[in-house]
């Protein structure tokens, strides 16, 4: 048998002079966490040992508790480890004791897919919920539902009012999932009930994420065992990712980077000729836009930008390789043939003014290509 392939420490997935701005499908691991993971992984002990080993790993993942709680602004008692943001979501969607489910309809596959007989709440053109709706659909509803909605949306970065929908919530005694994996380390999160964070967006290792409970009493859990993470989510602990995790936000803490984006975000939209920019009417998370090239497909561009040396993405989910189409511009009214257009370009916090001019360039370059050939 041979060995399983190991790869390069030196080496980068993105390719020689490519220029990665997918930065919302993952962001590069912080050389921090990559630090803190390995030193944890020698920290080997199962931290629910009673002797000395396992008091030190429980020292260490209790202090990662901390500080993710510190940097996500909720108590430690709150933070329940999970693996990733998927999964954080499934847990508040199928772990609390909830009448009913009310979903935005724009939110993801791990909300869609994981809540039951859910009712839609509508988005507006620019892609934000519509409170009113909301209101009606809660006054409707049986008391204790759970309303999910996004922090900011993944394709889009669109900011929802979440501070409106909690107040409308709370009115109606209903509970709140805000799903935060694109804006955890990026932006103050909101007091909601439960709260869905994952690590790997921030800096952090993949498959690592937690979910901030701030309603025990309407909250069993799902997995069962051990009796860990105070027997929401039971199963040893991933200790090096949770250091990981922890080492990422510490690593991130200062947030100046975001506003550089937003300059940077901003600056590329207005060099483009002829680009429809979907939700630009809105409050949207610094680092992220949503692009329409009227007359090429978004396959067709994702091919063109990554031979021409940039990692983009469509906004669409497309796991399976090819690209779906969204549900996300559907809901906004966007008629399908022009949701088929659209890429998703995404900042973090390497990404320069240089980086971002060649994407424009590249971007002008391709639509005037395409539209001489029509
Ligand atoms: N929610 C949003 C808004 C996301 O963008 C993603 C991932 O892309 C998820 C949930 C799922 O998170 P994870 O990949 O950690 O399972």
């Amino acid at each position: 048998m041979g060995r399983t392939p190991r790869c390069n420490r030196n080496e980068s997935p993105v390719p020689a002079r490519s220029i990665y701005l997918d930065w919302n499908a993952t962001a590069p691991v912080e050389p921090a966490a990559v630090e803190a993971m390995v030193e944890a992984a020698h920290l080997w002990a199962n931290p629910s040992s009673i002797h000395a080993a396992g008091r030190k790993a429980r020292g260490l993942l209790e202090s990662a508790r901390e500080a993710v709680a510190r940097h996500l602004g909720c108590a430690p008692t709150a933070v329940v480890f999970t693996g990733g943001g998927t999964e954080a979501l499934g847990l508040a969607l199928r772990g609390a004791t909830a009448s009913a489910h009310l979903i935005s309809a724009i939110e993801h596959d791990a909300v869609r897919l994981q809540a039951r007989d859910s009712r839609l709440i509508p988005v507006d053109a620019e892609g934000v919920i519509d409170l009113g709706a909301l209101e009606r659909l809660l006054a409707d509803a049986p008391a204790g539902a759970l309303v999910a909605v996004m922090h900011a949306n993944n394709e889009t970065g669109v900011i929802q009012p979440v501070d409106d929908i909690l107040r409308l919530a709370r009115a109606a005694a209903a509970r709140v999932l805000v799903d935060c994996v694109q804006t955890a380390g990026k932006l103050p999160l909101p007091a909601a009930d439960f709260v869905a964070v994952s690590a790997h967006k921030l800096g952090g290792p993949p498959g690592i994420g937690a979910l901030i409970v701030r309603c025990a009493d309407d909250f069993a859990g799902v997995q069962k065992g051990g009796g860990q993470e105070r027997g929401y989510r039971a199963g040893t602990e991933n200790l090096p990712a949770i250091a990981g995790f922890a080492a990422a936000l510490d690593a991130r803490a200062d947030r100046g980077w975001i506003e550089r984006a937003g300059q940077l975000r901003d600056r590329l939209e207005a060099r483009l000729g002829g680009a429809e920019i979907f939700g630009a009417g809105a409050a949207r998370l610094p680092t992220t836009s949503c692009i329409r090239m009227p007359g090429v497909t978004a396959s067709t561009q994702l091919i063109s930008f990554d031979l021409a040396g940039y990692q983009v993405s469509s906004g669409a989910a497309c796991s399976s390789g090819k690209v779906a189409a969204s549900h996300v511009l559907g809901a906004m009214g966007v008629a399908p043939e022009a949701a088929s257009e659209a890429i998703r370009v995404s900042l973090g916090w390497t990404t320069t003014e240089a980086e971002v001019d060649g994407f424009a360039d590249a971007w002008n370059a391709l639509a005037m290509r395409k539209a001489r050939a029509a």
